[in-house]
Order: structure tokens, then C-alpha cells, then sequence
């Protein structure tokens, strides 16, 4: 089963037994309110690594003016959505390779 879970610019291809969001036990759907970086049952499109990189700019937009600690982990923050985006880009397979 899979759900979309455009606030973490992903498709959620739920598997139990891998889910980072602790799901409840024998549940058949992800908590996706405490989804998780690095999950396995993790899928992105190109479409997704696009508005990573997006927020990531908008990002950087507030960290320009932020005070020091608060731009500090704005430009972190974009900075991680930026290596996801990054990782993407040279780990993507196309649609028919994967069938
Ligand atoms: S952590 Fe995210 S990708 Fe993983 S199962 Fe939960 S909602 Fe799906």
C-alpha cells in the first residue's frame, strides 16, 4: 500500500517491519505525522527532489534574516533537505528499471 506524504516530499511504501514511525503493532498504515529521514519504505520522485531543493531556498531566504542561533539551524535544516534532494538525484532509477 502506498500514501503520499507530501509534507515529507515522499511516497510512503508502508512496510511494517521497516517503519522509523513506530507504528502500533500490527497496524497497516505509517504514522506519518512522525515520519522519519532514512526509512527504508521511503520513495521519491524527481517531482519530490525538485521541492526539496525549493523549501531549501526558501529556507536560506529566512536564515538571511534570522538572528544567529535561529539562521544557524534554518541553514542546516536546509542544507539536509538539500543532500536528500542531492542523494536522490544520483541514486534515482527510472520507472522501468525498477519493474
Ligand atoms: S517513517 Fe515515513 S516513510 Fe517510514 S513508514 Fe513511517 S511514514 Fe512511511
Amino acid at each position: 500500500m502506498l500514501y503520499d506524504n507530501p509534507d515529507a516530499f515522499l511516497i510512503c511504501a508502508f512496510k511494517h517491519d521497516n517503519a522509523l514511525c513506530d507504528p502500533e503493532p500490527g497496524a497497516t498504515a505509517p504514522r506519518q505525522y512522525a515520519c522519519q529521514s532514512g526509512c527504508g519504505n521511503t520513495v521519491r520522485t524527481d517531482t519530490h527532489a525538485h521541492q526539496l531543493q525549493a523549501w531549501a531556498s526558501e529556507i536560506d531566504q529566512l536564515a538571511a534574516h534570522a538572528p544567529g542561533p535561529v539562521g544557524k539551524r534554518l541553514r542546516a535544516n536546509a542544507d539536509k533537505l538539500r543532500r536528500t534532494a542531492d542523494t536522490h538525484d544520483a541514486t534515482a532509477q527510472t520507472a522501468e528499471a525498477l519493474a
